[in-house]
Parts: C-alpha cells; sequence; structure tokens
C-alpha cells in the first residue's frame, strides 16, 4: 500500500476548479514535488490530503487515501489523529502556525500531548530533544522562547520539529523555505534531507521553484490550472522537459 494514493481528485471553489482530476502515489519512503506556477492548485491538493477543505464549502472529489486512511469518508476524529500524527505538514509562514503569546517548547509538547497523552513532562522533554534533532543551539534554553525571539529560518526549524514530535510516516511542505533568504533556504533544504535518511519519512514538497525541487526530491508532478501536465522522475522531467511549460518554469529559476 502506498503511503499517499490520490486518485482522480477534484477540488471546486464554487465555480473554480483548482484541481482537476489529479491523480499521483508517493512511496514510504519517497520524496515527491508538487511544482508549478502560483495559482496552478499545490496547496490546495496539499490541503486536501488532510482533508483540510472539509467544512469550508469546497467540494473534493475523487480518492485520497493517507497513511492508510481514506480521508474523504474517514470521521473527524480519525483526521485529527492523522494531522499532526501520521501526517504533519508545515507551511511557508511559520507565524502563522505558532501563537505569538507560548513558548515554542510548549506548543511542541501540547501538539505531542494531544496524539500521545503524555506527561507534561515527558512532552516537554521530547519537545527539546526534537528542537535539539532540527539544530537549534542550546534546544532546553531555546525551548522556553517565543517565537518572535526566533529568526525566520530558527522558526521554520522548530515547526518542522513540531511535524517530528509524533514521527509522521508523511511530511507534508509547502513553499517551507520560499520565505527565506538563500543560504538559511539551502540549510532547511539539506536538514529536510537528513531527516528523510533518518526517519525513512514520505516528502510531499510543494514549491514554485523548481531548482528547489530539483535539490529536494526522486520525482515532480507538474501542475498547471490543476492539472498534471508532466510527472516523473527529477532527473528526466526537468532533465528534458517535454512540456514548453515545464521549461518555461525552468527558465524562471532564479
Ligand atoms: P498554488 O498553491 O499552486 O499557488 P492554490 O492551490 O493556492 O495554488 O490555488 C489554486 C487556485 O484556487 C487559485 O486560483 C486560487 O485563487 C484558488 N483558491 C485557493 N483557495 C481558495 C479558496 N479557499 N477559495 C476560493 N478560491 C481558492
Ligand atoms: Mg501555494
Amino acid at each position: 500500500m502506498s503511503l499517499v494514493d490520490v486518485t482522480d481528485l477534484t477540488v471546486e471553489f464554487g465555480p473554480l476548479r483548482a484541481v482537476d482530476g489529479l491523480s499521483f502515489r508517493l512511496e514510504q519512503g519517497a520524496a515527491l514535488a508538487l511544482v508549478g506556477e502560483s495559482g496552478s492548485g499545490k496547496s490546495t491538493v496539499a490541503a486536501a490530503l488532510l482533508g483540510l477543505h472539509r467544512g469550508t464549502g469546497a467540494r473534493v472529489g475523487g480518492a485520497i487515501e493517507v497513511a492508510g486512511v481514506d480521508v474523504q469518508e474517514a470521521p473527524e476524529e480519525a483526521l485529527r489523529r492523522l494531522r499532526g500524527g501520521k501526517a504533519a505538514m508545515v507551511f511557508q509562514d511559520p507565524l502563522s502556525s505558532l501563537d505569538p503569546y507560548y513558548a515554542i517548547g510548549d506548543q511542541i509538547a501540547e501538539v505531542y500531548r494531544v496524539h500521545t497523552r503524555a506527561s507534561r513532562r515527558a512532552a516537554r522533554a521530547r519537545a527539546v530533544e526534537v528542537l535539539d534533532r532540527v539544530g537549534i543551539p542550546d534546544p532546553a534554553r531555546r525551548s522556553r522562547s517565543r517565537p518572535h525571539e526566533f529568526s525566520g529560518g530558527m522558526r521554520q526549524r522548530a515547526l518542522i520539529a513540531m511535524a517530528l514530535a509524533c514521527e509522521p510516516d508523511l511530511l507534508i511542505a509547502d513553499e517551507p523555505t520560499t520565505a527565506l533568504d538563500v543560504t538559511v533556504q539551502a540549510q532547511l533544504l539539506d536538514l529536510l534531507h537528513t531527516l528523510r535518511e533518518e526517519t525513512g519519512m514520505g516528502l510531499l514538497l510543494v514549491t514554485h521553484d523548481v531548482g528547489v525541487a530539483a535539490e529536494s526530491v526522486d520525482e515532480v508532478l507538474v501542475m498547471r490550472h490543476g492539472r498534471s501536465v508532466e510527472h516523473g522522475p527529477v532527473v528526466a522531467v526537468l532533465g528534458s522537459p517535454a512540456q514548453t511549460y515545464t521549461r518555461e518554469l525552468l527558465g524562471a529559476v532564479p
């Protein structure tokens, strides 16, 4: 069974069909990038994988299976267990996922407790452990910092730490490095690579930047207007793109 199995996915926002008959799979331990220009439907797909369109008025069709969960049919409780548990997601802007008033370590500990029912003490220890894992220096002390006391790159690391807390099988990263300068971006991509090797988790990377995809994944799926225009190994698709659109994306690499 694949880690992610999406068949004929459609997502409609009123009259707009943002995702239009998309199918793909991701095997355990593999890494796939969804690339495409802004507005091509990448984030809509990422959100659909965790059932985040439920109750929003968006219409979602097709079959979505993630870490053994039938996302279309599963009760809300099963989706809550999936999110941040077996499948975790990090977004472009860590501040949108972190509470400004609480210490970062407490926020990670809280997510961990929700999923594991660990004691407060064990959850705090787990938070420090994952902060250390993602390269936060002096993690026991820094775990008491609030988000604004971290640099952008450190906040993104903290968010990855939060995602790692419950040992996910799948990490969905939606433009995780887009807001960062090039040096910090490279460090974070390195970190994702190392974590993948250490944990064997699958990675679904969403990015408009083909260069980022080329460095980070095995396979790419090129999206345009909610459809797949090209899909295959990075070397094949980016090395000799069959579609003009893909060539244009490659030409846009800074
Ligand atoms: P990408 O991540 O590739 O930039 P998105 O998935 O965010 O693209 O958006 C795809 C299309 O769906 C865009 O036209 C966007 O404006 C539209 N869209 C995304 N979310 C919503 C929403 N909640 N309501 C209405 N339209 C949306
Ligand atoms: Mg997006």
